[in-house]
C-alpha cells in the first residue's frame, strides 16, 4: 500500500466526495480523521467500520468548519491525535441555487465561509506542521465552478474560484519544503449536494428525478456520465503518491469534459 502510516484529514467526509477520499486514503494504508455532519451513532458506525476494514486508524471530530475556531481546532485535534499531519483535503462544501437579485445574504456568507475561508484557514494551521515535516500534501476539493461559470452559483462559483487561486498562492509559498498543494475540480457526482439539485429540480418542473438528472447532465457535461466518490479518492490518492511529486499548484480536471467546451 502506497501511503502506509501516513496521516490525513479529510473534511466534510461524513457523506459523498469527502467519504470516497477518506475510503480511498484508507484503502491505501493512512489513518484518517473524518469530520462532517450526521447522525452520531451512525457517524460512530462507519468509523468502526472503516477500521475494520482497512486495519488503519479512523477519528472523528465533529467541528463546524464555517467556524475559523473550528477549523483551527479540527486541524489541531488530527496532528495530535496522530502525531503530526501528512495529508490535508479540504473538502467539506455547500451549494445554494438562486439569482443574485435574490441571492439571501447569509446564504453568501456561509458559503464563502466554508467552502473558501475553511480551505484558508485549513492550510494555515496545517502548514507549519507540513513544513517541519519536510512532507506534505494538500488537496482542495474545487468544482469545474472554479474554472467557469453558471448561473444561479454566484456565491458557489466566488468560491471555488477563490479555491483555485488559494491553491496557487500555497503551491508558490511551499514549492521548496516538500510539500504540494492542488485542486481538484470535479463535474457532476452523485451526491446527497447533487441529489438536492435533481429533486429541486423535478419539483419545479413536475418531471421525474432519472429525467432531471439526465438533463442536468446534458447542460453541462460532454460525457454523460456522473463521476464517482471512489474516482475523486483514486485521484487524490494518486496526488499523494512519488509520481505526483513535482505536480504542484494545478487545478485538475475531472469533469467528463465539462470545461473543454
Ligand atoms: P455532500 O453534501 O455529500 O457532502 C458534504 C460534506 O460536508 C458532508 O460530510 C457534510 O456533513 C459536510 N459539511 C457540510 N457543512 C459542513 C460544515 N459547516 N462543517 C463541516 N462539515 C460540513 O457533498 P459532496 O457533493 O460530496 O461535496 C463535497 C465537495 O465537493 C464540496 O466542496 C463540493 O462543492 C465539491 N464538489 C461536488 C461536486 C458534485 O457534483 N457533487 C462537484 C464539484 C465539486
Amino acid at each position: 500500500m502506497s501511503l502506509t502510516g501516513r496521516r490525513a484529514l479529510v473534511t466534510g467526509s461524513t457523506s459523498g466526495i469527502g467519504l470516497g477520499v477518506a475510503r480511498a486514503l484508507c484503502g491505501e494504508g493512512a489513518h484518517v480523521m473524518l469530520n462532517g455532519f450526521g447522525d452520531p451513532e451512525e457517524i460512530e458506525r462507519l468509523r468502526a467500520s472503516m477500521v475494520a476494514e482497512f486495519t488503519v486508524n479512523v477519528a472523528y471530530v465533529d467541528a463546524d468548519l464555517t467556524r475559523a475556531s473550528e477549523v483551527e481546532r479540527l486541524v489541531n485535534s488530527a496532528i495530535e491525535t496522530f502525531g503530526g499531519l501528512d495529508i490535508l483535503v479540504n473538502n467539506a462544501g455547500v451549494q445554494f441555487v438562486s439569482s443574485i437579485e435574490d441571492f439571501p445574504i447569509e446564504q453568501w456568507d456561509k458559503i464563502i465561509a466554508l467552502n473558501l475561508s475553511s480551505v484558508f484557514l485549513g492550510m494555515r494551521a496545517a502548514i507549519p506542521t507540513m513544513k517541519s515535516q519536510g512532507w506534505g500534501r494538500i488537496i482542495n476539493i474545487a468544482s469545474a465552478h472554479g474554472l467557469v461559470a453558471s448561473q444561479q452559483k454566484v456565491a458557489y462559483v466566488a468560491a471555488k474560484h477563490g479555491v483555485v487561486g488559494v491553491t496557487k498562492v500555497a503551491a508558490l509559498e511551499l514549492a521548496n519544503h516538500g510539500v504540494t498543494v492542488n485542486a481538484i475540480c470535479p463535474g457532476w457526482v452523485l451526491t446527497p449536494l447533487v441529489e438536492k439539485q435533481i429533486k429541486d429540480r423535478a419539483n419545479a418542473a413536475g418531471t421525474s428525478v432519472a429525467h432531471e438528472s439526465e438533463e442536468l447532465l446534458r447542460e453541462k457535461q460532454p460525457m454523460l456520465s456522473f463521476t464517482s466518490p471512489a474516482s475523486v479518492g483514486s485521484l487524490v490518492v494518486f496526488l499523494c503518491s512519488d509520481a505526483a511529486a513535482t505536480m504542484t499548484g494545478a487545478p485538475i480536471s475531472i469533469d467528463g469534459g465539462w470545461v473543454s467546451q
